[in-house]
């Protein structure tokens, strides 16, 4: 549920608001928007308090059926949002497209993941740097090495880089190295984290977590922008079923679920969750059938010898098909794929 104050209803008037709220065990987060502020009534059941609410003094409407995510809503911003990394916009007509290797593992390797990713015509090129294996004795990322070599990868290609940030210690490291912070599945609901990468300027993609609700993924979200950063990205990477015979199910149905519920830009992880590089191009293209604004693909030179999610790699020229498929289906709803 949601609130909108009168804007000049004075600082007292919206303290003893809050505390009214706040008292009857809900939590409030105001956001102060250009004519009035913005009280995000949380907390199960708050709808009782809608006709009370709207009676008090400086309470100019009450919402009682709008999502608890009100800054990520459409309510709130009908209009798609274009969040610009480096110099690539996504949410507009362009479906943008962000290759690279899982982990970064040598010089070698991402200099040539990344020109194979740049000559197909992605647009971004991720690595990681920081990987959150699920064993300790996998490997673990090169860390600001890695950083090094992304960054050295985007001035010859040209290509904005993205990896991801594991901890809100290695945030400014991380940050000062990539034009996209991406923020893995993980760590959805790290919500210090999400507090920290809201408190910086560079756009961040937020992957759904592995048993995460959409509504949980707004949430996420909405702990981002209320924290001051509205540049964000939703990535649908595969969520944990019954389903053995592929590594998570895609849920492709959170692509038009997301976009009816919120105005940022949704972005499409096919990799992780086939977990088999032989279902990236379908799943890829299924994507971008259902709209995606978005994909985040592994690749690889030498999947075989990759040290991390080899399996679901593609190589360069398994890579470039998988492109020129997208670009058909892109085509056929009205979106662009560069290249
Ligand atoms: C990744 O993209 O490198 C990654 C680890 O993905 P996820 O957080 O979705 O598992
Ligand atoms: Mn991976």
């Amino acid at each position: 549920m949601i609130a909108l104050l009168e804007k000049d209803c004075g600082l007292r008037r919206k303290a003893e608001i809050l505390r009214w709220i706040e008292s009857r065990g809900f939590r409030a987060h105001v956001t102060e928007l250009p004519d009035a502020s913005l009280v995000g009534v949380l907390g199960a059941g708050a709808e009782v308090l809608a006709a009370a609410l709207q009676a008090l003094p400086g309470v100019r409407e009450v919402r009682p059926e709008s999502p608890p995510w009100p800054l990520v809503s459409r309510e709130h911003r009908p209009e798609a949002t274009r969040v610009r990394v480096g110099n690539v916009v996504v949410g507009g007509r362009e479906v943008v497209v962000a290759a690279g290797p899982c982990a970064v593992e040598s010089e070698a390797q991402l200099q040539e993941a990344a020109r194979g990713a740049a000559v197909a015509g992605a647009r971004l090129l991720r690595g990681g740097a920081f990987k959150p294996r699920s064993s300790p004795y996998g490997f673990q990322g090169l860390g600001e090495e890695a950083l090094r070599l992304l960054a050295a990868a985007r001035e010859e290609t040209g290509l904005p880089v993205v990896s991801e940030v594991l901890s809100e210690e290695d945030l400014p490291l991380v940050a000062r190295h990539v034009d996209l912070l991406q923020i893995g599945a993980r760590n959805m609901q790290n919500f210090r984290l999400l507090a920290a990468v809201g408190r910086q300027g560079k756009p961040v993609l937020l992957k759904r977590g592995l048993s995460a609700t959409l509504e949980e993924l707004l949430l996420a979200a909405e702990y981002v922008v209320s924290a001051g950063n509205p540049q964000v990205l939703l990535c649908e990477r595969g969520i944990r079923t019954f389903e053995r015979a592929t590594r998570a199910t895609l849920d492709l149905s959170a692509v038009p679920a997301l976009r009816v519920r919120t105005h940022l830009p949704i972005v499409v992880d096919p990799s992780h969750a086939a977990g088999l590089r032989e279902l990236v191009p379908a799943l890829a293209a299924a994507a971008v059938a259902a709209g995606a604004d978005g994909l985040l693909v592994e690749i690889h030179p030498r999947p075989e010898q990759a040290l991390s999610d080899g399996r679901q790699s593609l190589d360069l020229p398994a890579f470039a098909g998988m492109m020129d498929v997208v670009r058909r289906v892109a085509a056929a709803v009205g979106r662009d794929v560069a290249g």
